[in-house]
């Protein structure tokens, strides 16, 4: 048995090709169709396709909330807006589809056996790419809400009065802190080139992205206070060379907020599925949701 994972990021969509024991066999990476879904099931379907072994069920993380039991997707970073895209794959592809959100997909790839939280009962998941994604582990169980749309992590207001988000809010973290945002700090260097020259020790880069650190401190400084969890992890585009970026906001954290910077450190780390694990967490929420 073989099943599909797809991580449909505002930026790339990643596919995966997973067996029985969600050990990865195949991948392939492709810019994502936005806006248009059909385009974007017919994309997938093409993957699936040229893909080495069929799947027997799909699982797909989105960027955005997924509302159950109506199936309604909305999604600033795709434009979708009450769209079932889960309907409209089932139907190009012929094949039972579970679809969720991209950030509870990766959180529950991440405590998985290897993961960074496995075993932990507590834990803030957040997913810094194009946009921000965030998902909640509390007393050993997903926090959903009661439509399955909780966790939109990026969307709480670090800012008042500040930048439009494509939510309608003014000044969400996610207008500040998401991986789009460092290339604006870095005078439009792309977030993976300004992590890379700053751990070379690029001093222009290191200050752009101790400006960015910052807003991601002042997120998680918050979420710290209301959760008190065991671990708050980083995943996202941003994860594949973060290692500088956890420095950097440990740095921001002592001085700014006089929180034991000590204990946060404890807690803050990089998923070990790195940006893999929206796609390895869509195919085990497939298995979990539809091999009952
Ligand atoms: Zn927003």
């Amino acid at each position: 048995m073989y099943i599909a994972g797809v991580d449909i990021g505002g930026t790339n969509l990643k596919f995966g090709l997973f067996d029985e024991n969600l050990a990865c066999v195949y991948t392939q990476l492709t810019r994502t169709v936005r806006g248009d879904t059909q385009a974007c099931a017919r994309q997938i379907k093409a993957l699936v396709d040229g893909a080495p072994h069929a799947p027997d069920i799909v699982g797909v993380g989105v960027p955005g909330a997924v509302f159950r039991p109506s199936g309604k997707v909305n999604s600033g970073n795709l434009r979708w807006a009450g769209v079932n895209f889960g309907e409209t794959l089932r139907q190009e592809l012929n094949l039972p589809v579970w679809i969720d959100n991209d950030a509870q997909a990766a959180l529950a790839a991440e405590t998985l056996p290897g993961g960074s939280c496995c075993g932990l009962k507590d834990v803030v998941y957040l997913t810094l790419g194009t946009g921000i994604g965030g998902a909640l582990l509390i007393d050993g169980k997903p926090w959903r809400g009661h439509d399955n749309g909780a966790a939109e992590l990026g969307h709480f207001i670090t800012h008042a009065g500040g930048l439009k988000c494509a939510c309608g809010l003014r000044g969400c973290f996610e207008m500040y802190a998401s991986a789009g945002t460092l290339a604006r700090y870095s005078g439009g260097v792309r977030a993976r080139l300004v992590l890379d020259r700053a751990a070379q020790g690029d001093s222009k880069m290191i200050e752009a992205l101790d400006v960015y650190a910052k807003e991601v401190a002042i997120g998680l400084c918050s979420l710290y206070m209301i959760f008190r969890p065991e671990a708050m992890v980083l995943g996202g585009g941003i994860s594949a060379g973060g290692e500088i970026l956890v420095q950097r906001i440990l740095k921001q954290i002592e001085p700014a907020y006089n929180l034991d910077a000590k204990a946060m450190a404890q807690v803050l780390r990089l998923a070990k599925h790195r940006n893999d694990a929206g796609m390895a967490g869509a195919a085990a929420l497939a298995k979990q949701g539809l091999m009952r």
